[in-house]
């Protein structure tokens, strides 16, 4: 496989077990039981299958956005799941070249994902008041992403200073009403806000504070995933799921 020191790669096997790890030439990579040679990896290619020390067969893949996000990415905060993530990146028309602001940066899952898609011509302006968290969110989208396209701002989101400038902006803060005046000024007209909050408390205050900020409300949504066994001759729903995550809401910039 063509792969460079530090480069991530997924080991995943038939059971649902997925290890996402960098590559290094002269580390081995110990999985469940036993371990990986990496020569076994600079030897194969993508979706061969290797057989680990202690028998067990993997395949080795490099890792997907979602799967680095859900399996890779450490996290100091709740993060935005790729459930809510893909809906979020089409109603806040995130892609090529778009200018696009982002409070809180948690542990950047989607600040990758907003990165990625806006590409080199694009821009990513991130704010994160703790230091640490943006660290680690900087780390986290280093080992993935070798693009250039993001600011990372370590102050409070209520300090800064934009005028007509992003395209689109979202917001992953607790109390997030507090900030909707300084994201309605930064917005350019008709720019595209999202926003996720946990509880119908907030949509409830978010809707009045939004309608006071020039701000039409366009949807609010609530996304759910239920997955499957992957089992063709008793073909159902996993057991458990994920009940809740947050509301999403989406609103424009208007006069
Ligand atoms: N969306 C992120 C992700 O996908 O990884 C997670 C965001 S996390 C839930 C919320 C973050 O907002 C925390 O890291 C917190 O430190 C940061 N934060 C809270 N209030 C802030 C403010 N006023 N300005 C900037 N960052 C803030």
């Amino acid at each position: 496989m063509d792969i460079n020191e530090g480069e991530l790669i997924e080991a995943t096997n038939k059971k649902g077990f997925k290890k996402i790890f960098q590559f290094y030439s002269k580390q081995k990579i110990q999985l469940q039981g036993g371990f990986i040679d990496p020569e076994d990896i600079i030897n194969s290619e993508e979706g061969d299958t290797i057989t680990a020390s202690d028998g067990l067969k993997y395949h080795i893949f490099k890792p997907t956005i979602h799967d680095y996000i859900m399996y890779g990415v450490k996290r100091q905060t709740q993060i935005i799941y790729p459930k809510e993530a893909g809906y979020i990146i089409l109603k806040l028309d995130i892609r090529n070249s778009k200018v696009v602001g982002e409070a809180g940066t948690g542990s950047g899952s989607l600040t990758l994902i907003l990165s990625e898609l806006v590409s080199e011509k694009g821009r990513i302006i991130t704010f994160e008041k703790n230091l640490d968290f943006l660290n680690n969110a900087r780390k986290n989208i280093e080992k993935f992403s070798k693009l250039q396209n993001i600011t990372f701002v370590n102050e409070d989101f209520i300090n800064s200073n934009y005028e007509n400038f992003f395209d689109s902006f979202f917001m992953d803060l607790k109390d997030p009403w507090f900030y909707f005046e300084k994201v309605s000024k930064a917005l350019k007209r008709g720019g595209n806000f999202g926003l996720i909050v946990p509880t119908t408390n907030q949509v409830n205050q978010s809707i009045n504070e939004l309608e006071s900020n020039n701000f039409l409300i366009d949807e609010i949504v609530e996304i759910f995933h239920r997955k499957y066994k992957i089992n063709p001759n008793r073909l159902r729903p996993e057991d458990i799921m994920t009940g809740h995550t947050g509301y999403l809401i989406f609103a424009k910039k208007v006069k």
